[in-house]
């Protein structure tokens, strides 16, 4: 008999994110889980235990971690770097070189890493495969890679752009194809991930050519908490004039802007329920993720040339008809019309809100990155 269940497995500091997938009948799920507050005294004391909880979890189902049908477990990575641009085989070697990058991702590389680790520790027989989120942006060209900053300084400590969200960047794109009858080679769709982080891509017949995020998720777009794209002599001031530390601006940029720090709320429906009563920051929160949303679209037109479909995915892009009508808004000279009642009409299916005479689709595809992983993986495994 062979094995065709992946266990996809998404290790962060303080919680374990699992799902357990079919790959012989259509990536089905067969389970899917988090444990949380890792740590914590409510919480297992470590992944380890969190791990453990997984695996009865799992039992449960009647598909423990010993189950001979498990063919690998697969690893969400954040920052894979340079180095890693397709799913890998972990290994000793593999596990050095993702700690050697966690200067690039100090939050999540180390808490991926430890998932590794426990799993490979309680089962150490099967395939493990790293899943990076900056693989399918490896694919973008300099002129969009590259800071233009000093070359020898940005070569020496790896500054340049690596895009994160690309497992759902390639799924996204590659459905929104399928949707439009077409195979993923002939069309140009442009990706909006706009979730708690966001970020946009620029596909060109299935290969990255251009995304929001930098050296780290920062860049880009306004998200829940962080600022996205700003005048880096923002940071300056506020370590020269407001007297922050390094540290402290992170923490503000990251953790205290975007939505929430213009208006107090990093939650796209509370935000417009205060906008229905009258609230004027959330409005005009609302209206600077828009705008810079609306910004990036009409980068990407003309990136691409040519656009064939503009794709919104995750919590905001998948549920919220106000923010794909508003990020759109005006764009009728590009060829893009957005039809109010199909965008109105909510739904969790892969569907089109487009007019039949808009020359650019836009799309609503609901996105998958455990599936993307567990086949990404399964490809590398399967027998
Ligand atoms: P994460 O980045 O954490 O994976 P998600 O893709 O799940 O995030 O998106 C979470 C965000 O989606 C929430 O913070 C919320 O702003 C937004 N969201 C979820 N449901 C809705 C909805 N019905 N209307 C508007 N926004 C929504």
């Amino acid at each position: 008999m062979t094995a065709t269940h992946v266990l996809v497995l998404n290790s962060g500091s303080s919680s374990l994110k699992y799902q357990l997938l079919d790959m012989s009948a259509d990536a089905a799920r067969k389970a899917t889980g988090i444990v949380e507050r890792i740590g914590e005294p409510a919480g297992p004391a470590d992944h380890t235990e969190a791990l453990r909880r997984v695996a009865d979890e799992l039992a449960a189902h009647g598909a423990g971690l010993d189950s001979p049908d498990l063919a690998a477990i697969a690893h969400r990575v954040v920052h894979g770097g340079t180095r890693f641009t397709d799913p890998t085989l972990i290994t000793d070697e593999v596990v050095a070189e993702i700690e050697h990058l966690i200067p690039l991702a100090p939050l999540h590389n180390p808490a991926n890493l430890t998932g590794i680790e426990v799993a490979r520790r309680l089962r150490p027989d099967l395939p493990q495969v790293a899943v990076f989120d900056t693989a399918f942006h490896s694919t973008m060209p300099q002129a969009a890679a590259r800071y233009a900053i000093d070359r020898t300084v940005a070569d020496e400590y790896g500054i340049r752009r690596y895009g994160f969200h690309g497992t759902s960047h390639a799924y996204v794109s590659r459905r929104t194809a399928r949707l439009l009858g077409k195979d993923p080679s002939e069309v140009n769709v442009i990706v909006l991930h706009l979730g708690n982080g966001a970020s946009a891509s620029a596909v060109r017949g299935g290969v990255c050519v251009d995304t929001s995020m930098g050296l780290t998720p920062l860049e880009g777009l306004v998200m829940g908490t962080r600022s996205g794209d700003l005048d880096p002599a923002v940071i300056f001031h506020l370590t020269r004039v407001a007297g922050l530390s390094p540290d402290q601006v992170d923490t503000l940029l990251n953790k205290r802007s975007g939505l929430l720090g213009l208006c107090g709320d990093n939650d796209m429906r509370e935000i417009g329920r205060r906008m229905a009563e009258g609230d004027e920051a959330a409005r005009l929160a609302f209206e600077v993720y828009v705008h810079r949303l609306r910004k990036y679209v009409g980068a990407y037109c003309a990136v691409l040339g040519r656009v064939d479909a503009v794709a919104f995915t995750a919590g905001v892009g998948e549920n919220s008809a106000a923010v794909r009508e508003a990020a759109l808004d005006g764009l009728e000279p590009l060829g893009i019309e957005i039809d109010a009642v199909r965008n109105a009409v909510r739904g969790s299916a892969e569907r089109l809100v487009s007019t039949d005479t808009s020359r650019v689709a836009v799309a609503v595809v609901p996105t998958d990155e455990e599936r993307e992983i567990a086949q990404q993986a399964y490809s590398l495994v399967r027998p």
